[in-house]
């Protein structure tokens, strides 16, 4: 009985893997309720005259822009219904306080106003600044890599998502995202995480939190097109990613990134 259990258990985790190696083509993508387009890596789409195979979405952001409103945020909860915070966010925004002897403080603001923790003397510190995070949509992601059913996947336009059909919250890609961008929602137990707001990329709208930043601090574009506001973003800035060296090749490019940031 034993020993039948472990046939069948090895025939529908091999059977997972071969279905992941075909880019789960045909699973449907939702976030949170709203059901995306197509897994896009068979051309099809559930949006007319949508084809992800034309497109490759980026962010940018500019540290040097963003004032800590933290409504880039507010907007992402509205927007996918994430859980209540700070357990749950699909893009936060931390603060960093580097003191003169150099030690680091960093810190996720709640509301824009917040302070670090614990208290720092004004003349002690040498700079502070915000830094907006959220899934860097990597072209090389350790999520997908892990996934033993093939729940997670990336689309022929460059987003990772996840199909909850599919997932069975396992949890093992929430331990191998080396950026911490994504947590087991506790409505569904399934996987959630920053989709780039792709039920509005499909149709042509901005992602949310870009759409209200009031500094122009987030920024989007497709990487396919040279006219877009993000490749001239790249163009023009020094550009740099978060963790390089782990090899994930992050899609979150951000411009005067200090050096104290990880
Ligand atoms: Fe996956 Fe994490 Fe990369 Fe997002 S940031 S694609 S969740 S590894
Ligand atoms: Fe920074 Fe823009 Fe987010 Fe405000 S909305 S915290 S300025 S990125």
């Amino acid at each position: 009985m034993v020993r039948r259990d472990f046939l069948q258990g090895l025939l529908w985790f091999l059977s997972s893997i071969l279905l992941s190696r075909n880019g789960v083509k045909r699973a449907m993508a939702s976030t949170n309720g709203k059901t995306a387009a197509d897994a896009a890596g068979s051309g099809e789409s559930t949006i007319e005259g949508y084809d992800p195979s034309k497109h490759r979405y980026a962010m940018g952001i500019d540290i040097d822009k963003c004032i800590g409103c933290n409504r880039c945020v507010e907007a992402c909860t509205t927007e996918n219904d994430v859980p209540e915070e700070p357990f749950f966010t699909r893009t936060w925004v931390e603060r960093y306080v580097i003191e003169r002897d150099k030690s680091v403080h960093v810190e996720t603001i709640g509301d824009g106003r917040a302070m670090p923790k614990e208290k720092i003397e004004e003349a002690t510190i040498l700079r502070s600044f915000f830094v907006p995070k959220l899934c860097n949509q990597c072209e090389n992601p350790p999520c997908v890599q892990v996934c033993p059913v093939g729940a997670t996947f990336s689309t022929d336009d460059g987003v990772v998502l996840i199909d909850s059909e599919r997932c069975i919250g396992c949890g093992y890609c929430i331990q191998a995202c080396p950026y911490g961008a994504r947590y087991l929602h506790p409505k569904t137990r399934t996987a959630d995480k920053c989709t780039f707001c792709y039920h509005r990329l499909v149709k042509e709208m901005l992602p949310a939190c870009v759409e209200v930043c009031p500094t122009g601090a987030r920024l989007f574009g497709d990487l396919k097109n040279r006219a877009s506001r993000l490749v001239r973003f790249e163009r023009s800035n020094r550009i740099h990613v978060l963790k390089p060296g782990l090899n994930t090749h992050p899609k979150v490019y951000y411009a005067n990134l200090d050096g104290e940031v990880r």
